[in-house]
């Protein structure tokens, strides 16, 4: 791997000829990127199973298939996004015309998380080379065979002085590469390494995207249709074992349905993953034992209610129910991350707010309700990045919908137009015609102020 300022430097210059400026230029390395994807298709499957033991449905569904659908939306809509957006101009501006000019940023780190190692880099790229951008991927170290994949294929598909993947410790090179002015860090992962990036940021004010985590609410009410509802948290909680940063973390349930939707749960498990979920070769193992011990402290933070096995040698945990779970135990304070689901009983609205409330700002939030009264109380009441109404993480997949979290969860939106916007600088510019020169703004002033009272009021 070439130095960190050879390949900085590299990039600056290729950035600074204008080559990636172009949308054919654009289209292409989409086009190339989408290539490269499917001829390593196989060996990514292969590495999220090695990291991972990701199922190839989950690995594909949530970390390649999407991407080929980003790509595809990005190619379908990008000559759109780069044309310049006219705006209207104020009258005492006239004879004048606006104009919003979407410029790409210049050099991009994207920083990525080993929980969805592949998709966490790639779909931040995508965006980044549709607004014009060059880039330096950072994989997660923790998921080291999607790392060494992730290098591969960008190599193949990318001069290094466009596109290339830096690897390690991420508290040993980011550091280094920060001390580069970026013109743009995207980093997804968790929020104590969130705010060191910000910190990094700030001498360069380098603009940040933090993709960050939290607890995400799920909520269901006595309206809500149990047997559909449980097997949409559960596929939600299970899908990656339950590292997924949109995951539901627990769920906050009508005390008068508790008994049913316990009913449902369970037997949405069984079916999913059978009597024994360890033979299941659906279900993905905990990333490593340091997770695995945390994951399997919280297990005697409530009563277990269904699951609750755990298999070290395997990093293996149960897809688990708990029950009886304090408000003020570290299960109910720290973002779960794991198969674990405290289920905690509620009254009335106000009781389920104000235990969101002691984790503000959720990255998601679920709900699953028959009532409109519920959907609106939720959407205007709880700062949420994003959710979905009687479903769990789907909202990711639709590229219509601008991802990201609020406060403690984030900053910055992507997917998408969103993600075109994000890596992109914003340029505004207003062009007056030269055949009329209103002169009421020159001075000498004298009683200009009146007729300026007249037209700005
Ligand atoms: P992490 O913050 O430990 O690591 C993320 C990246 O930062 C890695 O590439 C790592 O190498 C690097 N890094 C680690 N320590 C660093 C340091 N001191 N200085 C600079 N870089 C450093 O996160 P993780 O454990 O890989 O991921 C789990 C977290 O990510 C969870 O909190 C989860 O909710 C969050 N997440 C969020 C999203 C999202 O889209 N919002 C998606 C996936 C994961």
């Amino acid at each position: 791997m070439a130095s960190i300022t050879a390949i900085y430097t590299a990039q600056r210059s290729f950035f600074h000829s204008g080559a990636t400026r172009s949308l054919s230029f654009r289209k292409a390395q989409l086009k190339k990127l989408k290539k490269v994807l499917k001829k390593y298709e196989t060996a990514i499957l292969e590495a999220l199973y090695a990291d991972l033991r990701k199922h190839p449905m989950e690995a594909f569904g949530s970390e390649v298939g999407l991407l080929y659908e980003e790509i595809d939306h990005t190619l379908a809509n990008l000559r759109d996004w780069m044309r310049p957006q006219p705006v209207t101009s104020p009258l005492l501006q006239y004879p004048s015309a606006s104009m919003v000019y979407r410029e790409p940023k210049g050099l991009t780190l994207l920083i990525g998380p080993w929980n969805y190692p592949f998709q966490l880099v790639i779909a931040p790229l995508i965006a980044s080379i549709a607004a014009g951008n060059c880039a330096i991927l950072k994989p997660s170290e923790l998921a080291p065979a999607t790392a060494a994949v992730t290098e591969e294929l960008i190599r193949e598909a990318f001069d290094p002085a466009f596109v290339t993947v830096i690897t390690g410790e991420g508290q040993a090179v980011i550091p280094a590469a920060m001390q580069h002015r970026f013109d743009h860090v995207f980093f997804t992962g968790s929020i104590p390494v969130g705010r060191k990036i910000l910190e990094m940021a700030a001498p360069h004010l380098t603009p940040v995207t933090l993709e960050l985590g939290g607890k995400s609410p799920c909520i269901v009410d006595k309206s809500a249709d149990m047997k559909t509802s449980a097997r949409r948290i559960i596929w939600g909680k299970c899908w990656n074992a339950g590292q997924t940063c949109i995951a539901p973390d627990y769920i906050l349930v009508q005390e008068q349905v508790m008994e049913p939707l316990t009913v449902q749960l369970k037997a949405a498990i069984r079916r999913f993953f059978g009597e024994d979920p360890e033979k299941s070769p659906d279900y993905a193992r905990i990333i490593n034992e340091k997770r695995f011990d945390q994951l399997t402290a919280y297990l005697q933070q409530g009563r277990v209610i269904a699951g609750g096995q755990t298999n070290r040698a395997e990093r293996y945990i149960a897809p688990t129910l708990l029950a009886d779970v304090p408000l003020d135990a570290p299960i109910m304070q720290e973002e779960i991350f794991g198969p674990l689901l405290p289920l905690i009983p509620y009254k009335t609205i106000e009781d389920a707010l104000q235990i969101i409330a002691r984790n503000p700002n959720p990255l998601s939030l679920y709900l699953f309700s028959k009532s409109r009264r519920m959907e609106k109380t939720f959407i205007t009441q709880v700062p949420f990045g994003g959710g979905c109404i009687n479903n769990t993480l789907v909202h990711f997949t639709n590229e219509e919908l601008p991802f990201g979290g609020v406060g403690q969860s984030g900053m910055g939106r992507y997917h998408g137009h969103a993600g075109f916007g994000e890596f992109s600088q914003v340029k505004s510019v207003m062009k007056t015609a030269t055949w009329l020169d209103i002169p009421v703004k020159y001075p000498p002033y004298g009683n200009k102020l009146k007729i300026a009272r007249m037209m700005m009021r």
